[in-house]
């Protein structure tokens, strides 16, 4: 292929081996029969009959406790990382009188829920857990299991005295604003009744499960969990397997997304069969975990953590750095959908050549990643079902060195649904392309709900002034000053709500926004003032903002094949159109210089 723009080298080169029309027709055919018209609707809600599947199978015994009524500065709701990065950020301001409120029998959050066999971090543990030289802490692995990472965010509380300025097992059931008093009433299912001067919730984007509406759902009478409420009672065993109790078992895992690629190599080592419900297949990358060299940790200077967060950022932000310090999977995807193409000698690159290098840069990607499941697969009509066919930021990218081989085993089965899902349920299994194949358990591998009312996903009411629902305000879509603060909602904080700087290393964004939110909480106490609140104006700007700088995002995701990332084909509702198009960079940068105007613009503060 030769072309006659001044790039015209660069992209014939780029585009050696690479059959553009095939592969594009390829993807649009594969999300065409993905497109589902029900989008979020297609879910069933973990509510009535389904309401067991978020009870919480980890707590021995139930905490039984005096209703508290008190005073706070702050509750922070949630205590997985974001609530205790927020709480920890603001006992280092010298806030102090924080109260977390959390649902679950501990700290922990994600890692509290998701103990299914195999969950380890997929973002490099030296920057995914935070606090690391704080607590002193040195992660055993590159990509530390989940075990390691509960007992960090237990240690974390620990550390920052947050076990004994918190409510556990203890659902929020409503926050209402008493704009008199200039206070938020918290009240829960224990009958609590706290009293708040500021309230940062931390609830988590993906916390509530969500099951898929496959017709008969409800007439399965064998066993089923979903991932997130793992039951080691029935399976036996723990995180790292040995399920003995599933040796003589059937079982159908449904789902093949992030979290299926982690724990379906372990299902099918202990059952007796296995059978692997694809609807669309992962991007499954190489992982390549391996043990901390103590010495290397020993040897970091102080200040490393900051320093290797921010070199990720850097890199998978599509910008150069001069090293790479984590060098896996992650850095390596982005340098090549991103870095790769770039002129080297500062050629001024068009729209067109930017759009044209960076899809060519993406099926290459996608070529890569589908040679090696073929290189993993020994059967040809598997390989060829595991294969992505999707741009590589269309879903979570997965890292894994044990999931394609596993289907290789003879007790292991992929029902490929060819993007269709399951045609049903009957008592005694699943039934796909007419096939009935008889299963003793179902594991529910698919996610959580994104993008539904916040307060279904939070599991409570907020009433802001006037008593206004979060829900009403929310009802065409989220809207918000900075991701952080929402009009009609004084000193309300929302932390990881989305509208902000996505960063794929959540637990550094989530730290960066605890600081935000801590510098405006103490500017207010040195203020002497005690109402913050966005302005009507500074919200609809923010929204204007975030629509202006979604439109590449736009383009991308509505060509993309349907999953959360965008809001399964109603992209507004979708994950990657919230966030701030411009980047995490150009957002901390935003950020920065909004701090350093020392103004609070686009707040109402008294
Ligand atoms: P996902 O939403 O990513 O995956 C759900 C899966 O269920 C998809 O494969 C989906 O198919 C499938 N599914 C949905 N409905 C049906 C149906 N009717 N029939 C068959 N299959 C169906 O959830 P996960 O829990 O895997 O991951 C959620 C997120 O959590 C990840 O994206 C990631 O951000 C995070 N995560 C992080 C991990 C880490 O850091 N270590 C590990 C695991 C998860 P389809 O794609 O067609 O919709």
């Amino acid at each position: 292929m030769t072309m006659a723009t001044p790039m015209g080298r660069v992209l014939e080169d780029h585009d050696v081996g690479l059959d553009i029309e095939g592969l594009r027709a390829r993807y649009a055919f594969e999300r065409e029969r993905r497109i589902n018209p029900r989008q979020n609707a297609q879910y069933v809600e973990v509510a009535g009959d389904f309401s067991r599947y978020i009870d919480d199978p980890y707590v021995d015994k139930p905490l039984l406790r005096e209703a508290r009524q008190m005073e706070t500065e702050v509750v922070v709701v949630g205590g997985g990382f974001g609530g205790l990065l927020a709480a920890a950020t603001l006992k280092k301001a010298g806030i102090d009188d924080t109260l977390i409120i959390e649902k679950a029998g501990d700290f922990g959050g994600t890692w509290y829920w998701n103990r299914y066999p195999g969950a380890q971090c997929d973002i490099e543990s030296y920057i995914y857990m935070p606090l690391l030289e704080e607590t002193g802490y040195m992660p055993t692995e590159k990509y530390a299991h989940a075990p390691e990472l509960l007992a960090h965010a237990q240690r974390i509380g620990r550390h920052f005295g947050l076990y004994d300025q918190a409510l556990l097992q203890t659902q929020i059931v409503e926050m209402a604003w008493q704009e008199d008093a200039r206070r938020w009433i918290v009240a829960t299912d224990r009958g609590d009744r706290i009293a708040a001067r500021y309230v940062i919730s931390a609830s988590g984007p993906l916390n509530r499960p969500k099951l898929p509406g496959i017709p008969g759902i409800e007439t399965f009478r064998g066993h089923s969990f979903h991932t997130s409420r793992w039951d080691y009672a029935y399976t036996g065993g723990n995180s790292r397997g040995n399920m003995g109790r599933l040796a003589d078992k059937r079982v159908a895992v449904i789902g093949t997304g992030a979290t299926a690629v982690q724990c379906v190599p372990y299902v099918a080592r202990d059952a007796g069969h296995l059978f692997v419900v694809q609807r669309t297949p992962s991007t499954v990358d190489v992982r390549g975990n391996r043990p901390t060299d103590p010495d290397w940790f020993a040897a970091l200077e102080p200040g490393w953590q900051r320093e290797r967060m921010d070199n990720f950022d850097i890199l998978v932000s599509g910008m150069p750095a001069d090293r790479d310090l984590v060098q896996d999977g992650w850095t390596d995807l982005f340098r090549e959908l991103v870095l790769s193409w770039m002129p080297k000698d500062g050629t001024e690159l068009t729209p067109e050549d930017i759009a044209r290098l960076a899809e060519v840069a993406d099926f290459r990607k996608g070529e890569n990643v589908r040679a090696r499941v073929d290189a993993s697969i020994v059967d040809p009509a598997t390989a060829e079902g595991l294969k992505a066919w999707y741009g590589m930021r269309c879903k979570r990218p997965t890292f894994n060195d044990d999931f394609l081989p596993a289907f290789n085993r003879d007790n292991v089965t992929l029902i490929d649904t060819e993007g269709a899902g399951l045609d049903g349920f009957t008592e005694g299994g699943i039934v796909s392309g007419g096939v009935e194949h008889s299963v003793d358990c179902v594991i529910f591998a698919t996610g959580f709900e994104v993008g539904t009312d916040y307060s279904r996903r939070a599991g409570f009411t907020v009433r802001g002034v006037d008593g206004r629902t979060l829900a009403d305000h929310f009802a065409n879509g989220p809207r918000s000053f900075h991701g952080f603060h929402v009009h009609g909602f004084p000193n309300l904080f929302m932390l990881g709500m989305g509208q902000t700087g996505f960063k794929p290393n959540v637990t550094d964004m989530l730290a960066e926004h605890s600081e935000h939110i801590a510098g405006i909480v103490s500017a207010m106490g040195a203020l002497g003032l005690s109402r913050v609140e966005a302005t009507a104006e500074a919200e609809a700007a923010w929204l204007d903002v975030l629509f202006e700088k979604s439109q590449p995002i736009r383009a991308f995701v509505a060509a993309c094949t349907p999953g959360y990332y965008g809001g399964e084909g109603d992209i507004d509702r979708g994950l990657l159109v919230n966030t701030y198009g411009g980047g995490s960079i150009e957002f901390t940068a935003l950020l920065r210089d909004w701090r350093a105007a020392g103004d609070m613009a686009g707040l109402r503060i008294d």
